[in-house]
């Protein structure tokens, strides 16, 4: 197993804490406070796994894929752009706006991406921390397809493999990386299986 995996499955076993209706809360090193050399082993596999691909752009969304994305970002020599969650109110013509539903929250909100900041030229590589349904990447997909940019590639840090988004991506072709996936969690006993 690569060392960042293993860091990270480790640390998912140790800090994380499984909660009801499948959410894996691991606010002590991924999402509310950050430990930067953890994020920068994954920074360095997500290299190491797309080491083929020409990547210009690292796309996220805010705001919980920010911290990680900035650290793939070094890695690759790259900007991050980020999908901001928007006022409809404060739509304009020159941002690329689409709709997605909120895992933690259910709510349903447009977030946009200034057409300065991705466009035709552009290989993106799209970096979350978390794939459970797959609606916050099929919002960013659409941003990318809406632009004209190419989808070299998705990583994520933690993939919910019991839940549908990354069997979907992978049967429609899109090369998707997860450093752990986890297959089974139970908020009973905590206990956390990693494919
Ligand atoms: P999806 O859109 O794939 O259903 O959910 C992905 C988004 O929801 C991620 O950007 C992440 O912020 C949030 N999310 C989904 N599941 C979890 C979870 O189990 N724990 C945490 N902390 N965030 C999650």
């Amino acid at each position: 197993m690569e060392a960042a995996l293993k860091l990270l499955e480790d640390r998912i076993r140790r800090d994380g804490i499984v909660k009801d209706e499948g959410v894996l809360k691991v606010d002590s090193f991924l999402n509310h406070q950050l430990d930067i050399d953890l994020l920068d082993a994954c920074g360095a596999e997500f290299k190491r796994l797309f080491s083929d691909a020409l990547i210009t752009k690292i796309l996220t969304i805010e705001a919980s894929g920010i911290g990680i994305a900035c650290v793939v970002a070094r890695h690759f020599g790259v900007p991050v752009v980020f999908a901001k969650k928007a006022q409809s109110i404060n739509l304009e013509g020159d941002m690329y706006v689409t709709r997605i539903q909120s895992y933690t929250h259910g709510r349903i909100f447009d977030v946009i991406v200034s057409k300065k900041y991705i466009g035709c030229d552009d290989h993106v590589l799209i970096i979350d921390d978390f794939l459970a349904n797959g609606c916050a990447l099929d919002g960013l997909i659409d941003i990318c397809q809406h632009a004209g940019a190419a989808i070299e590639g998705i990583g994520i840090a933690i993939e919910k493999g019991f839940q549908p988004g990354g069997a979907s991506l992978r049967e429609r072709g899109f090369r998707l990386e997860s450093l752990a996936i986890v297959d089974n969690m139970d908020p009973a006993t905590g206990t956390i299986v990693f494919r």
